[in-house]
């Protein structure tokens, strides 16, 4: 088996060799990854990808930069100044220039859902949902492999200010203890299993303790089954994984591997299927979540493919995501028609096992908003569209209209229906429910 090598960048020359790229792929790869972030490891190249299939291959589109990811002023000048053997220096200014361009930080995650221990902003934690808080662990924040969509972008290019990261899980702990409406934690970055678990371990056993009685779900947010499924099975630390599930069992708590699996193809190797037994033999759930990504799983057949496979080895589907508003979103996003036209069919396939899954769903300033179907009311077609998660926890499976919009791939893009002025979440002063704003 070949070995992994967690740092550093993709050996490009060996990688073209295996895939059979053309010099031309090669240099666009170095053009559009001076601005995006690449990384892959040999074991996605050599189990996931089909190099027949390139560059349609769906895991070839999940983990390679692509051409079309950059708009094509932005890729003609990277692919010249990659050619002409420009300075790395020259290369960085132009990339961040095009990197301003591209929403790093989307549903205001800067600003908005910052916690504070008495009056103090607590470095790598974002709680906008009042019973979950998220957790950044610094070692966390990167991924064995880097998804080319990824809405988490702008942590792994290096510009550190644009980080959220935590050097405390005493911090973690305290505002658990401190919030007693907070029943769950979700560790995620990047993807924290790239940790060694007896770091990983710094971080939750302080939540064990019996001081935390409103603490009931752990959850490790990871894509490690599909990118590194061996961080799960071999060797000692693998095992100290396994150690660390039992004891957040026998400390009463729940925890779930928050899976992002989003191709059955990740599920078909030996190996991947021995992980997930491990870590499920070991007390967790592993409840599953992916984005719809145009090339990569935009396709009923795929999910409905993708659900059975996950019920079939004891994974749980949980939600189906619409592509956020950030990075390469026009290379990959797909009108929210479609995206519920895929879902939908998908699910009119599955057994009800499967369909314990949500979606297609938006993470949006106000909330998860949920794309539950199209409709007309009073001869005007609409969306039906449901909040999942709300900023404010009244919002919650309230249901709202939108008028029909065949282009729309984002809340942003949708106007109220029936001839209303605003969505009644953006008007908080006409909110007709008596609570006030959820500001963590
Ligand atoms: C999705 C999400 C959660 C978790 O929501 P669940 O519906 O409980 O899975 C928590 N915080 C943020 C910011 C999220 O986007
Ligand atoms: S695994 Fe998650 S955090 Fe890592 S690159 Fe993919 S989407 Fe981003």
């Amino acid at each position: 088996m070949t070995k992994f090598k967690p740092t550093g960048r993709p050996n490009l020359p060996q990688i073209a060799e295996k895939l059979n790229l053309s010099a031309d792929q090669i240099i666009d790869m170095q053009a559009v990854s001076a601005v995006l972030p690449f990384r892959v490891n040999d074991y996605v190249v050599e189990n996931l990808i089909e190099p027949t299939d390139v560059p349609d291959d769906p895991i070839f589109q999940l983990t390679f930069p692509q051409r079309g990811m950059l708009d094509e002023v932005d890729y003609r000048h990277m692919r010249d100044l990659v050619v002409s053997g420009a300075s790395q220096n020259d290369i960085k200014i132009a990339a961040n220039k095009i990197r301003e361009k591209l929403n790093p930080h989307p549903a205001g995650q800067m600003e908005l859902n910052v916690p504070k221990l008495e009056g103090e902003v607590v470095e790598g934690m974002q709680h906008k949902y009042q019973e979950t808080v998220l957790f950044f662990p610094s070692q966390g924040q990167t991924c064995h492999a880097y998804c080319s969509y990824c809405f988490r972008w702008a942590q792994f290019v290096g510009n550190s200010d644009l980080k959220f990261a935590s050097k405390e899980a005493d911090n973690l702990a305290r505002y658990v203890r401190e919030n007693p409406q907070v029943s769950s934690v979700l560790i995620t970055g990047g993807d924290p299993m790239v940790m060694k678990t007896s770091i990983l371990r710094r971080y939750i056993d302080p939540l064990l303790k019996e001081d935390l009685p409103n603490l009931h779900s752990i959850r490790i947010g990871t894509k490690a089954l599909a990118y590194w499924p061996h961080r799960f099975v071999e060797g000692e630390d693998a095992d100290e994984f396994l150690r660390l599930i039992e004891d957040v069992k026998a400390a009463g708590k729940h925890l779930a591997i928050m899976a992002h699996s989003s191709h059955s193809r990740e599920l078909e190797p030996d190996i991947a299927q021995l992980a997930v037994k491990r870590v499920i033999g070991a007390g967790a759930v592993i409840r599953c979540q992916a984005p719809l990504i145009r090339k990569v799983n935009d396709n009923a057949n795929v999910w409905a493919q993708l659900w059975r496979k996950q019920v079939q080895l004891g994974m749980i589907p949980y939600y189906m995501f619409i592509e956020r508003d950030t990075g390469a979103k026009a290379y990959f996003e797909v009108p929210l028609i479609r995206a519920f036209k895929v879902f939908n069919e998908a699910y009119n396939q599955v057994s009800g096992l499967c369909r314990t899954v949500r979606g297609p769903s938006m993470s949006a300033s106000p909330g998860k908003v949920l794309v539950d179907g199209v409709t007309e009311v009073g001869g005007e077609k609409v969306f039906a569209l449901k909040f999942l998660q709300g900023r404010d926890p009244s919002w919650v499976n309230r249901i709202f209209f939108a008028k029909y919009d065949s282009k729309a791939t984002w809340l942003d893009d949708l106007k109220p229906a029936f001839g209303e002025d605003a969505f009644f979440f953006e008007n908080p002063v006409q909110n007709k429910s008596p609570k006030t704003i959820q500001k963590p």
